[in-house]
């Protein structure tokens, strides 16, 4: 079949809006009809870089949508409502074994595509997923089931940046009852782990960000307080200052290499440091060995440390039950032909998430 599809054919580039030709779904696999993809900074990064995909390509990797047409096979029907993920789940090497699939072995060198050709051509798909166009076919190790009855908008949010954020303070950080939190960056990955540090009863949520209107969204969502890192002379003396010697857990969603590095400074003997945000290829960080010595934890998140199948219909829940706030980090709702519109809105910090809508004309 023909679908309309967002191609990316070179790093820089406007993406362009093609018809292009769709494969049917093989044994196991699913052809999704996406109804919402969020905007990732990561696809911002791919399509200004290049790092980390083959062009031509489809971005977008937080989708939501229903199942179309079942392959031989599936576990999965028609009229299923799902939540794209991207844990290529092999199933077979030893961390999914463990039930760790955000750490498989194929997170890098899968090459699934959404099964999409442009004159022949084999077209990439960014993160296995590639969900910037109106179907896509994937293996439904790729697609995880949800209520019927919540909006796609919210939900293709927790196919990546929620995860991500909430994941990092509730599963990565294990974040307890009354523990002192900060968290470094509020755009939609930072505010979904304000808001899993507030649902683990984090008793101080300090929101670290420059920008007046994302501090105030940080308010909203669970911080209780916020630093603007750029008016105090030194956020780390006032982080300490205000939490009697250093925070329990500091997040990281910047991608920021000097944020990172300066992460365990802001963190107690004995205290725990997250970095989550995606660092250009080359970058490096410098730390002390003494914040080791001082038994300080510095680890990253990958996927929040989540099992989507598992996780993904409980971030459901909570958002039915009006605990995850899946509305406030929604910008505005953009139609494929405006898929360029949306990626401008994130570069410019508009909103934490642009939602394009790629079967809404
Ligand atoms: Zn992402
Ligand atoms: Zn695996």
């Amino acid at each position: 079949m023909r679908v309309r599809a967002a191609v990316l054919r070179r790093p820089g580039h406007e993406l362009e809006i093609v018809d292009a030709d769709l494969r049917d779904p093989g044994a196991g696999e699913v052809r999704v009809r996406v109804d919402a993809c969020g905007i990732c900074r990561s696809d911002l990064h791919v399509a200004d870089t290049g790092e980390s995909i083959q062009f031509p390509a489809v971005l977008g990797h937080e989708g939501a949508g229903v199942i179309e047409q079942a392959g031989p096979g599936s576990s999965l029907s028609v009229g299923d409502h799902v939540v794209l993920s991207w844990s290529p789940r092999c199933g077979t090497c030893p961390r999914c074994l463990e039930g760790a699939p955000n750490l498989c072995h194929q997170l890098t060198t899968s090459t699934d595509t959404g099964g999409l050709t442009l004159d022949g051509q084999a077209l990439n798909s960014y993160m296995g997923l590639g969900c910037l166009v109106e179907s896509v076919v994937l293996r439904q190790q790729r697609v995880v089931p949800m209520p019927a009855d919540l909006p796609a908008a919210a939900l293709c949010l927790i196919g990546c940046g929620v995860a991500t954020g909430y994941g990092a303070a509730v599963r990565t950080a294990s974040i307890s009852v009354g523990e002192r939190v900060a968290v470094f960056g509020c755009g939609a990955v930072g505010l979904s782990a304000i808001q899993g540090a507030r649902l683990a009863g984090a008793a101080q949520v300090i929101a670290v960000d420059p920008d007046p209107v994302r501090r105030d969204l940080a308010t909203k969502l669970g911080a209780t307080a916020t630093l603007d890192p750029e008016a105090p002379a030194d956020v780390t003396a006032e982080l300490l200052d205000r939490t009697a010697g250093g925070v329990d857990v500091a997040i990281e969603a910047t991608g920021h290499p000097d944020v990172m590095a300066r992460l365990l400074d802001a963190v107690h003997p004995g205290g725990r440091a997250v970095v989550v945000g995606l660092p250009a290829a080359d970058a490096t960080i410098e730390i002390s060995p003494f914040h080791l010595l001082y038994e300080k934890t510095l680890t990253g998140s990958i996927y929040g440390s989540v099992d989507p199948h598992t996780e993904f219909p409980l971030m459901g829940e909570l958002y039915r039950q009006g605990r995850l706030d899946l509305d406030s980090l929604q910008g505005a709702h953009h139609g494929l032909d405006q898929a360029n519109d949306a990626f401008t809105e994130l570069r410019e910090h508009r909103s934490p998430r642009p939602i394009v809508r790629p079967n809404q004309h």
